[in-house]
């Protein structure tokens, strides 16, 4: 008897483990949180087991009803849509029932958007925060922010496409102008990073129609955090190619070729950028 939380795909079927395939094929019965959404996935890799749905809505009976399950002898697997169980997804509740009740818990780890948006943030990975989803009234969103205010760990947020200019906009007053990383439909076909500051981010999405599921990863409150990445400022990019032993022509040729920039607009981003860079460094 054991109960089982399977990381499934958050986006690219590929993702999945060979032990969590091993798994959903060994155990007794699969809770999932939309049992139509598991079965497309269960079907793909040829697996044939019984499911129940597992969800916010039927958490708490549900989870009375699993344990007893697994109390009888059964194996059960918790899964979520997409992802980690237990990570913005319900699955907390069942696995404190069931290390009360002396059940065995086996972690399956695999996929989780908060990892893949964090590590190719380019934001320092050593010590990071996860938030999860932010409150939806504002009042609250923007408590919490202001809670966020010096946390020196670098953020990660879930966030819905149609909450975050609101989401940006509240950040970028509440924190300043931070570096920041927006990771949009993670391992799928059009898997995107916008990096730079908390206010390009904002620029772009008054521009463009924010779509798919997006991950956004904020620098803490640390001066190093505000160091810029790729595509924040191209004179700190310059600099850094420098210190790595480029000169200074050779270091603008390189950044300009990151960016997909002729050397001369490459110039002219560091000219026109030169004066903010040096604002945010006293
Ligand atoms: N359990 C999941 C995990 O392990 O990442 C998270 C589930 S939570 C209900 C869904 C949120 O995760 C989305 O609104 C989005 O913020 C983030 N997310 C999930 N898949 C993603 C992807 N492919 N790209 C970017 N963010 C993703």
């Amino acid at each position: 008897m054991a109960l089982y939380l399977v990381s499934t795909p958050i986006g690219n079927l590929e993702d999945i483990t060979l032990r969590a395939l091993n798994v959903l094929k060994s155990v007794d019965l699969i809770a999932c949180e939309d049992t139509r959404h598991t079965r497309r996935l269960l079907d793909h890799f040829g697996i044939q087991k019984p499911t129940v749905s597992y969800h916010e809505h039927n958490e708490q009976a549900r989870t009375e009803e699993l344990v007893q399950r697994l109390l009888e002898g059964k194996s059960v697997a918790i899964v979520s849509d997409a992802g980690t169980p237990g990570i913005s997804d319900p699955a907390y509740r069942i696995v404190l029932a069931a290390i009360e009740r002396g059940i065995t818990i086996v972690p399956i780890p695999g996929a989780a958007a908060v990892i893949a948006g964090l590590i190719a943030s380019g934001l320092p990975t050593d010590s990071f925060l996860f938030v999860g989803f932010l409150p939806s009234k504002k009042m609250a969103r923007r408590a919490r922010l202001e809670e966020l205010k010096l946390e020196r760990a670098t953020l990660v947020l879930y966030e819905a496409p149609h909450r975050i200019r609101e989401t940006l906009a509240d950040a970028l007053e509440v924190f300043g102008d931070r570096q920041a990383s927006l990771a949009r439909e993670l391992t799928k076909l059009h898997e995107q990073f916008i990096r730079g500051t908390l206010s390009q981010l904002k620029e772009h999405f008054d521009a463009t129609q924010p779509r798919g599921e997006m991950t956004l990863v904020i620098a803490g409150n640390a001066k190093d955090n505000l160091a810029p990445i790729e595509t924040g400022f191209i004179s700190s990019q310059v600099e850094r190619l420098m210190l790595g032993g480029l000169n200074r022509n050779d270091a603008i040729k390189q950044a300009a070729k990151s960016r997909g920039l002729s050397k001369r607009d490459a110039y002219q981003l560091m000219l026109e950028e030169k004066p903010t860079y040096e604002d945010d460094e006293c």
